[in-house]
């Protein structure tokens, strides 16, 4: 039976860690010593580390653990990471046979130019593509390519277990109320999560349903979300807006000043 487990790592990092009884592979590790210590003291033999982007505090980690363990790593071709072994993209499978495990790769540019996600078994690990309650900033691509990424992920199954990168859920739900104050979803998650985190529990996973009902950065064709971000344009002179992509822009940039 395969478990996802939460190895935690820097302040709000998480490292995905997929395993059985004997045998673990690793999501984003920016730090090897978390997954290290993990592995040994489960007595796991690691047998794959997968990356979603380039960051340091997603794969700065990979060096060291490989000194350890010789395993293939996968990630996005086209991005710099020094340490990859097995370059994939969009439409590429990764398999994981020890685990008995299979992904398919999805690529969802915008936080960087070639992030890719992996989904399978009902899971998605996305890294820093889309956040609980919220999504990661726009470095190397575009606002559109950005909403593009969400878009496509927004429409797996509503079952679908999301395992992100970051804590980030309550400020997250913070900024989401500002956007829609009136859903009455988000009051009921902030209940949920806080309750969650007050006993030292991680929010996550979420599911993309939740997500649905609740991150504003998935909901930029509703009405309430449509008005806030004319709104907050508004304030800051511009023209009144309704396309998605340009929704998503408006309220990604206010999320950036929040
Ligand atoms: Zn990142």
């Amino acid at each position: 039976m395969l478990q996802v487990v939460p190895v935690k790592a820097f302040k709000d990092n998480y490292i995905w860690t997929l395993r059985d009884a004997r045998h673990a592979a690793v999501v984003d590790p920016g730090e090897a010593a978390p997954a290290l210590d993990y592995l040994a003291r489960e007595n796991l033999k690691l047998v794959a580390v997968l990356a979603t982007h380039h960051h340091p505090d997603h794969v700065g980690g990979i060096a060291e653990i490989l000194r350890h363990h010789r395993v293939p790593v996968y990630g996005p071709k086209h991005e710099p990471i020094e340490t990859l072994t097995r370059a994939v993209g969009g439409g590429d499978k990764v398999e994981i046979p020890e685990l008995g495990a299979e992904f398919d790769v999805l690529d969802i540019p915008g936080h960087t130019r070639a992030h890719i996600a992996y989904y399978g078994g009902g899971a998605l690990f996305c890294g820093d593509t889309l956040f609980a309650c919220g999504c990661g900033r726009v470095f190397e691509g575009t606002p559109e390519q950005m909403h593009a990424s969400l878009s496509k992920l927004a429409s797996l199954p509503d079952e679908t277990l999301v395992y992100c990168g970051h804590e980030y859920t309550l400020a997250n739900i913070g900024f989401a109320k500002a956007v829609e104050p009136g859903n009455t979803a988000l009051d009921k998650r902030e209940e949920r999560d806080r309750k969650l985190r007050e006993a030292g529990k991680p929010t996550l996973p979420s599911t993309l349903g939740d997500e649905k009902a609740t991150n504003p950065f998935l909901r930029v064709a509703q009405p309430a979300v449509i008005e806030s971000a004319n709104k907050y344009l508004g304030a800051r002179g511009k023209g009144p807006l309704m396309h998605p992509a340009a929704v998503f822009a408006a309220i990604r940039d206010w999320k950036n000043k929040f």
